[in-house]
This record gives C-alpha cells, structure tokens and sequence, in this order.
C-alpha cells in the first residue's frame, strides 16, 4: 500500500513537471528491488530498503547512491525521476563474468561433442540418439549455472525480488 502511495505522488509531482532532487527528508523505490521503499534509516545518513534490507550511502552532491553491503561496487544515479544505473564503473568485472560464462556453458558440451567424434559408439553410425541428449542435457544444465551467474552480477530487480520473496 505505502509503495503504490509513493508511485502516486511521484506520478503526481513528475507531472507537475518538478523534479524531485535526492535529499534525506523523501522516500524512492528501492533501485535493487523495484519493490520496497528507501528512506533514511534512523539516527544515520545512510539508506535503507523496506523490502530487500540493502543499505545504501548516498552522496547529496552527485546525487548518487552506492550500496554498502554488496561485494561489488554498484552506483545509481537519482534523475528526478527514476535511478539510472552507472554501468561503467565495473565494465571490466563484467567482461570477465561473461567470458567465464561462456566458457562454462560451452566447454562440457564441446568436450562431449569431440569424445562422440573421436570414440564414435561400436553399435551406431557415429553420433547417436543418447550422444545427442547427453549433449543437450549437458549444455541446458551449464546454460542454467551460468544463467544464475549472470543474474547474480546484474542483480536484476525481477531476479532479486523473487529470491526474496522463495526465501521467506
Ligand atoms: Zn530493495
């Protein structure tokens, strides 16, 4: 109820064509969840989600926010509006995330793909029908690991409220 309260009146003042500045005093929609609320968290400068429990710092003067408990460094920018996510600041952490993925997720099949071309079964005519599933199986398997990685270094709202929501 609070967080569709808040929906209204930031639908209510972006009309208004005002823009809202970050300060200590407001509310916003968490940028992690999409789902609960950031206000200040008392007797602190710092910010606190009502849903996801994260603690964000907030810089009054870049009018920014940066999460304290997360191993990686994840920034946002406040517009007025919305959150704007900085993406820059860890571009080299997700070129390794995505190679590494790749790695993980086609490596196994390839290796089974070449064992299949190298010892091709006795009984059948080079590749089949369980060298095809074991192939399949293996790479959907991986696909999934690397899946949950990726999704664990965007920290997509949609990811994070569901792991919330199946860990309660
Ligand atoms: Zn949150």
């Amino acid at each position: 109820m609070s967080h569709q309260r808040s929906a209204l009146s930031t639908s209510r003042l972006s009309s208004g064509s005002q823009l809202r500045t970050l300060n200590h005093h407001d509310t916003y929609t968490c940028p992690v969840c999409g789902q609960g609320e950031l206000s200040v968290i008392t007797l602190t400068e710092a910010f606190g989600c009502s849903f996801c429990r994260h603690i964000f710092d907030v810089n009054l003067t870049s009018q920014s926010l940066h999460m304290l408990d997360s191993a990686q460094p994840m920034v946002w920018f406040w517009t007025g509006e919305r959150w704007r996510y900085n993406r820059r600041s860890n571009a080299h952490v997700t070129a390794v995330v995505w190679s590494f993925a790749l790695v993980i997720a086609c490596l196994p099949a390839l290796l089974i793909i070449l064992s299949n071309y190298m010892f091709p079964p006795i009984d059948g005519d080079g590749v089949n029908q369980f060298s095809v599933v074991w192939t399949l199986v293996t790479l959907l398997a991986h696909a999934g690991i690397v899946s949950w990685l990726i999704a664990e270094h965007y920290q997509w709202p949609w990811y994070v409220s569901t792991k919330i929501r199946l860990s309660r």
